[in-house]
């Protein structure tokens, strides 16, 4: 390895779940591969073919840069749906590329039928309806306007989706805001009907959704934590997994994260270890160096709590973590060479640093370590 350190991507568990997510989702559900975020951090150009192989054939990015790369990934058709971010000046080419995206406001919607009639095109829209979380889509009145619109240029729209998104189906202290938002989903979406406009997928699940409230799942269900064996908060994964006689965890976890020691050193009683004086040796130590740190995604709130393991064996995160290293304490650990597997995430012999595990100790989300890995990191699958 000439990389200081590399994810690997297991196909195998890409294969597991997905084959699990069909399987409990149906064969009615359409499954839209959400790859925001550099696929949570695994590598679009990685992932994206690995789940085109394995059957998923339509994807969710947040803005318009993702799509072009989630379309360089695929070899078969490029149905992708933009979430978020078009720049005005971008819609020409989302457009001619055939891209789905979001209208969460009249100005996009605008947008898109100047633009489709200029380039004498179809925009191929999912209406996003305001149901709640209040972060975005059309209000009542705002999708009155726009069936108005889409009823007087039918040749310019193809109204692909019907949605909104849910304020936190992860957790049950959220359920009574959820089924508010559902009510009010479908009021708007029979408003719509009515007037003659059918959307080819009706969609508010995440995965959260998708698994605590099954009549949330419709046609289409935008899954992006749990493709990658990760559940979305611990209520779901006990709500799911209570009603089940096998307690194992159906989901596996498609990256783990592997770095080298780089330099081995003894420390003396009394010596401070790295930066200032936040760790001070109680005993003779060794340690091992391990070239990664926070400008790779390794949280520097992990200074003096993070693990990370070598031959098999927990060993702590001492001192502060650095820009581009760490030092772990193998004081117990004996004849640790130079170039030693490092595990920053993921398995070694009987031991695993689980991302959750990761995050809690750094207070951040699954989601937010997974983020912030970087994209300069090495990925290959295997
Ligand atoms: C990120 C996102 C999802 C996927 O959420 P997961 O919890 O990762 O399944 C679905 N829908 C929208 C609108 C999102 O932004």
């Amino acid at each position: 390895m000439n990389r200081s350190s590399e994810i690997i991507l297991s196909e195998k568990a890409v294969e597991n779940n997905i084959r699990f997510l069909r399987k409990k989702l149906g064969p009615q559900v359409k499954i839209s591969s959400v790859v925001k975020a550099n696929a949570y951090g695994h590598g679009i150009e990685q992932i994206v073919p690995l789940f085109e192989k394995y059957g998923i054939d339509h994807f969710s990015v947040f803005d318009f840069t993702e799509a072009e790369r989630v379309c360089q990934s695929l070899t078969g058709d490029c149905n992708i749906m933009i979430m978020g971010w078009i720049p005005d000046d971008r819609m020409d080419n989302v457009l001619k590329k055939g891209f789905e995206f979001v209208v969460f406001s009249l100005e996009r919607l605008n947008l898109a039928l100047k633009v489709a009639r200029a380039l004498n095109l179809k925009a191929r829209i999912h209406l996003e309806v305001e149901t709640g979380m209040n972060r975005s889509g059309l209000n009542g009145k705002e999708l009155n306007q726009a069936i108005e619109t889409i009823i007087n240029n039918r040749e310019h729209f193809e109204v692909r989706g019907f949605c909104t998104h849910l304020a936190g189906p992860e957790s049950i202290s959220n359920h009574l805001r959820i089924q508010k938002q559902l009510k009010k989903f479908h009021k708007m979406l029979a408003t719509l009907e009515e007037h003659g406009i059918y959307p080819t997928y009706r969609h508010v699940a995440n995965s959260a959704g998708a698994f605590a409230y099954p009549k949330t799942r419709m046609d289409l269900v935008r899954i992006g934590i749990m493709q990658y064996g990760f559940w979305p908060s611990t209520e779901t994964f006990i709500q799911y997994i209570n009603s089940k006689a096998d307690k194992t965890d159906p989901l596996d976890r498609i990256m783990s994260w592997h770095s080298k020691v780089m330099a081995v050193k003894e420390i003396k009683t009394g010596e401070f270890i790295g930066y200032g004086i936040t760790y001070q040796a109680q005993t003779d130590m060794r340690t091992a160096l391990i070239p990664v740190g926070y400008s790779v995604g390794f949280s520097r709130s992990l200074s003096n709590r993070g693990r990370v393991l070598i031959h098999g064996q927990r060993c702590r995160v001492i001192g502060v973590v650095n820009m581009n290293m760490i030092i772990a304490d193998i004081t117990h650990l004996e004849g640790v060479k130079i170039c030693d597997d490092v595990v920053i995430i993921g398995k070694q012999g009987q031991q695993e640093i689980k991302v959750t595990a990761f995050s809690d100790i750094s207070d951040q989300l699954n989601y937010e370590v997974l983020a912030h890995l970087s994209p300069r990191i090495y990925r290959r699958v295997v």
